[in-house]
């Protein structure tokens, strides 16, 4: 099988939704993939943030395999022990009691937004229906999440989406101020919007919206899965803030790219999702959760420092480009997640020739290119990927 081969049947046969690179991967090793023709390639986008701790990591390949041999699948009409075990793992490591597991983010978020529909009316308040969100946002494709989307590009031709999510400026706080009324439900809210471009939030806003929410009577939701799971270099990056949501949304990195979704939340919340009001056949499948477990253990075993560390590296580079040519415009971002911003529409061209000189990364709209490296990526490869990323502005 060669790269033109499969190209050529995958345009047969699946759906044209994506714009896929004109590539397939057979292989990966850490950082690093090979093509179909053999080509290797510095792997800087990591699955779109979801390889966290590297292609074929043997620990976690050693927990999947192990758990293959014990136990594939048993749906939630039974208890399986990585499932309980990675819930236990995720509460020791953050605000929330419970966990509730799915497959994706955008299952994370839909069950988080239900969640918070719910407890308002178990506390007879089933007027407070509305999610204020944040333009620029993203959620996810399913229709509710889709909703609390703000990008009217991804709704198009899908209507009508669920009623009740208004829109405010992310990093708006008196916009916010004006939006959350006796209505509200909650605030939902990425602590850095990854699909936007990697946009910081200012400094002190998710804490004011913390207050906000609380003085109101609104839940907040953060939406971490992009963000969470030692993405920033803080295991979730609401930590930066020293705040506490009520509930979060977890998936990507959480089990090194297998699929797997969570939400978290306090206990007050999850009590609402009684018996049957909520579920997913494959959700805390054992393999997934048995990986995601191991994932843990790494974070918590040095790979957080290992982020915070090499991520100033990262950094430091990007925040170098500018001065070596003018297509650059700024760097910005949080730990290994990164977003290079160029003066000229030309992302999808630098893409491209990045890949050519065999280094992947991936363009935001056409003049932001982000950077999501698995966490275990080394200095090395950090100063390799920087000099093959300014030589692919220069040629682009
Ligand atoms: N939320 C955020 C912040 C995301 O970045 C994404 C995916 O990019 C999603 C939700 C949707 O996740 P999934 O594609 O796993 O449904």
């Amino acid at each position: 099988m060669a790269n033109e081969d499969l190209a050529e049947r995958a345009q047969k046969v699946l759906f044209q939704n994506y714009r896929t690179q004109p590539i397939a991967l057979v292989r990966g090793q850490g950082t690093s993939v090979w093509d179909a023709d053999g080509k290797k390639y510095l792997d800087f986008i990591g699955g779109i943030a979801t390889v966290s701790v590297g292609h074929a990591n043997p620990q976690v390949r050693e927990a999947v395999i192990e758990q293959t041999q014990l136990l594939w699948h048993a749906s939630n009409l039974y208890f399986t022990e990585p499932q309980v075990r990675l819930a236990e793992k995720l509460i020791r490591l953050c605000f929330a009691d419970r966990a509730f597991f799915c497959n994706s983010g955008t299952e994370a978020n839909e069950a988080m937004i239900k969640l918070a529909r719910r407890w308002h009316v178990s506390r007879g308040h089933p007027e407070r229906i509305e999610i204020v969100c944040m333009n620029n946002s993203f959620h996810g494709r399913t229709l509710g999440s889709l909703a609390a989307t703000g990008q009217p590009k991804y709704q198009q031709g899908f209507g009508p989406l669920p009623a009740g999510f208004r829109f405010v400026e992310f990093g708006d706080l008196k916009q916010l101020e004006d939006a959350v009324t006796d209505a509200t439900c909650a605030v939902l809210l990425e602590p850095l919007q990854g699909e936007a471009g990697v946009i910081t939030a200012p400094a002190g806003y998710l804490k004011a919206v913390r207050e906000l929410c609380t003085r109101r009577g609104a839940l907040m939701l953060l939406d971490e899965v992009q963000t969470g799971m030692g993405r920033t270099g803080k295991m979730f990056a609401h930590q930066h803030s020293g705040v506490e949501p009520d509930a979060m949304s977890l998936a990507k990195g959480i089990a090194g790219g297998l699929p797997l979704g969570a939400l978290l939340a306090t206990d007050e919340l999850a009590k609402v999702f009684t018996p049957g009001t909520h579920a997913s056949t494959f959700g805390g499948n054992p393999v997934a959760t048995a990986a995601a477990c191991m994932v843990v253990d790494l974070l918590e075993g040095g790979l957080l420092d290992h982020v915070r560390r090499v991520s100033e590296v990262l950094q430091a580079r990007l925040a170098a480009l500018p001065q070596a040519s003018p297509r650059v415009a700024s760097e910005r971002g949080l730990g290994l997640l990164r977003g290079v911003v160029l003066a000229e529409d030309l992302a999808p061209q630098v893409v491209a020739k990045a890949r050519e000189l065999g280094l992947l990364v991936n363009a935001i709209g056409d003049r932001v290119l982000r950077l999501a490296p698995p966490l275990t990526v080394s200095e090395s490869e950090i100063h390799e990927a920087a000099k093959l990323l300014a030589q692919a502005v220069a040629q682009a």
